[in-house]
Order: structure tokens, then C-alpha cells, then sequence
């Protein structure tokens, strides 16, 4: 069989195999921010007709809705009552692709702005949120067939699934995320901010994801690791096919 073309990691995959009895019918990837994990999840998910979940946007949802509210990313209290409420729907299309809804409404053109960039890790510290939202996830997984991907997806959420940690230099993921950000400018009211200022929110969302308490970022024990730098989508995802066991 002749190989498909090679695609960059921010490329997209549409062809599908049937899964060997042997692939793991829940698998979880976790990483810090840009080290892949949307692009190779959704990738996955695709070629294996899973279903694909990306629980970033979750988060950003929730922290696009208090924002909107008018709510402290510090006022803990007030947070966790709106992750108890809030109605946040994720609806996939064929292609892997995520609209996310908020009580209903349209708002994935409205994830990935500054503003929710700026906010979003302190709203994740919030224990009760984080409660919230692995309780959500978890009934998601139900029934398997599923790709995760977050940041403690295979420590907290799902652990007893296949676990794949992804990781790049900060410099590649910067590259990365700009090119992301420069790619859906059209869709933006603001100016993109410079390569320096995406690399520097990608720092401290690094700190802020690794360093707190509840659920932090980490490389589970069992977790395979790969190294995204210099491979393309193909390659990320042929890895992680050969490398995760039922
Ligand atoms: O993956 P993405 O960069 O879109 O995630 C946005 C933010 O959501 C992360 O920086 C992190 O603070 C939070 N998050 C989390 N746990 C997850 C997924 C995302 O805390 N499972």
C-alpha cells in the first residue's frame, strides 16, 4: 500500500483504518500547551473512528463564560458554582473537528483569544472546577472508543487508559501556536500577538499547569513519551499506533 503524503503536525488526517484487536479502546494523551496533542488526538481518533475530546476546550469554555460574566479568575467560590451549571457541549464532526456550545451558542471562534489565553490556567487551579470537569469527562469516556486529550487526562481522569505524554521545546511550540494563530486571523477582531508575547503565555501557563495543586501536568509513570520537535503528523501518529498496547 502506498503511504499517504506527509502533513505538518498542524495538518489534518482523514484516512481510516479499521483498529488492530490489540489498539486500546480508551487512550489518553496528555502535554503541555502546543505540544501536539490536538492535531495527533483528532488525527487518531479519525483513522481509528473513535470519538475525540478535546478537554482544553472545555476549560476555555467555562473560563470564555466568566469572563463574559464578569467573574475573577481568583474568586474561587463563584467559579466552581459555574462549572456546576454551566452547559458546555462539544459536537465533533466527520474530520475530527470540534464547535464548541455554551448554554447552546456558538462560541469556538471566541476560545482562543488573549483574553481567555490570559485567564484560562488560573481558572483550572480551582479545585471545585477541576471536580466539575473530570466528573464530565469521565461520563463522556463511558463506553470507550475515545481519545482524551488535556493535561491530566491519563493521571486523573482516565488512568487506567493508554497513556501517551507528548512533549517539544518551548521554541518549536511557540512557532507552532503562532502559525495556528496567524492561520485563523481572518476569524479575529484583535491584532495576533508577536512570536515573543505567544511564547511567553505559553511559559506561564507551563508554570501554572505544572506547579498547581489539583490535577497538575505530569508524565504518568506508564505513559509513553515522544518527542513532537522536527516530526510531522504521520510520524507523531505512527509512534504512538506502534508504541500503546490494549
Ligand atoms: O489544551 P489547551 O491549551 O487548549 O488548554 C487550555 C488550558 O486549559 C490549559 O493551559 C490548562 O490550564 C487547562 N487544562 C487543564 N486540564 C486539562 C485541559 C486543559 O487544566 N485536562
Amino acid at each position: 500500500m502506498r503511504s499517504p503524503p506527509c502533513r505538518p503536525l498542524t495538518g489534518s488526517w482523514n484516512q481510516r483504518t479499521i483498529p488492530p484487536v490489540s489498539t486500546p479502546s480508551v487512550i489518553a494523551i496528555d502535554g503541555p500547551v502546543a505540544s501536539g496533542k490536538t492535531s495527533v488526538g483528532r488525527a487518531l481518533a479519525v483513522r481509528l473512528g473513535y470519538r475525540f475530546v478535546d478537554t482544553g476546550l472545555m476549560y476555555r469554555a467555562l473560563t470564555l463564560l466568566a469572563l463574559r460574566r464578569g467573574i475573577d479568575p481568583g474568586d474561587a467560590a463563584s467559579l466552581g458554582g459555574l462549572a456546576a451549571e454551566a452547559e458546555i457541549g462539544i459536537v465533533t464532526g466527520a474530520a475530527g473537528t470540534a464547535r464548541v456550545l455554551l448554554d447552546g451558542a456558538d462560541v469556538t471562534d471566541g476560545l482562543r483569544t488573549p483574553a481567555v489565553d490570559g485567564a484560562v490556567s488560573a481558572v483550572s487551579q480551582v479545585p471545585a472546577v477541576r471536580h466539575a470537569m473530570v466528573a464530565r469527562q469521565q461520563r463522556i469516556a463511558e463506553g470507550g472508543s475515545v481519545v482524551m486529550v488535556g493535561r491530566d487526562i491519563g493521571t486523573v481522569v482516565l488512568p487506567s487508559a493508554a497513556k501517551v505524554y507528548l512533549s517539544a521545546s518551548p521554541a518549536e511550540r511557540a512557532r507552532r501556536r503562532h502559525a495556528e494563530l496567524e492561520g485563523a486571523k481572518h476569524a479575529r477582531a484583535q491584532p495576533i500577538p508577536s512570536i515573543e508575547d505567544v511564547r511567553e503565555n505559553l511559559a506561564l501557563r507551563d508554570k501554572a499547569d505544572t506547579e498547581r495543586a489539583e490535577g497538575p501536568l505530569r508524565v504518568a509513570e506508564d505513559a509513553v513519551r515522544i518527542e513532537t520537535d522536527g516530526l510531522d503528523l504521520d510520524a507523531v501518529v505512527a509512534a504512538v499506533l506502534s508504541r500503546i498496547d490494549a
